[in-house]
């Protein structure tokens, strides 16, 4: 099996978006964070042997990375045919296998699967789409590790409570985004997210 310094190297060798769709908050998760959010999934037992589902995968780092480390199936779902086609690459440079490609908003996708992973729009630009992703994700998954601007800890845990789940961990990370669209004026822009993991309450 990789470490996670392996896991990392193979990460950065990934395509990203050849031109990001602002709407969408198309930003590409970076190899570091991707690799250090799916080790924290793998080391909870989330990951290896599981089915999981990649929500709104872009070109696909979080969902081939559990391929990776062992998944048993991955479920990429994304609505952008762009997106999709670089993700179709990355599968084929890093020779991935048991997976699916679902060409679909996530609203319309419906299978149960052990473990969710998404770095979803933030909802900066279209209103509640992190919520959308959230709404799905807690429907077919037990197990759901996401990322999330840092200051939304509190209506995450209330959204997550309504929805009968449990943040059971959270971490810190500061996403580095590459000046990929207009409206960020810096070279390198910098957000602090949070990676949640929740899990079906018990009681
Ligand atoms: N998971 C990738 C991409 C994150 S960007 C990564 O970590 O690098 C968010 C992605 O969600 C974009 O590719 C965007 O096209 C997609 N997306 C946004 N809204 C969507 C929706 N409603 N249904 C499906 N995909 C969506």
């Amino acid at each position: 099996m990789l470490s996670r310094a392996q896991l990392a190297i193979q990460l950065s060798k990934l395509k990203v978006f050849e031109k990001a769709d602002e709407w969408s908050e198309q930003y590409p998760t970076d190899s570091e964070n991707a690799a250090s959010m799916l080790w924290n999934a793998y080391m909870l037992g989330d990951i290896e042997n599981k089915i999981v589902a990649d929500l709104g995968a872009g070109t696909g780092i979080l969902g081939i990375g559990a391929i990776l480390l062992g998944a048993k199936k991955v479920y990429f779902v994304e609505r952008d045919e762009k997106a999709i086609k670089v993700l179709k690459e990355n599968l084929d440079l890093l020779n991935c296998s048991n997976y699916q490609i679902i060409h679909s908003d996530v609203s319309e996708f419906n299978k149960k699967v052990d473990t969710v992973l998404m770095n979803p729009p933030f909802g900066t630009r279209e209103k509640h789409a992190d919520k959308t992703f959230l709404n799905k994700a807690f429907s077919i998954a037990d197990l759901v590790h996401s990322f999330h601007l840092a200051t939304s800890v509190d209506f995450l845990r209330k959204f997550s409570l309504d929805h009968h789940k449990i943040i059971t961990h959270s971490w810190n990370f500061e996403l580095q985004l590459k000046q990929t669209q207009k409206h960020h004026k810096r070279k390198v822009h910098r957000t602090n997210v949070i990676v949640v993991r929740t899990a079906q309450q018990t009681t």
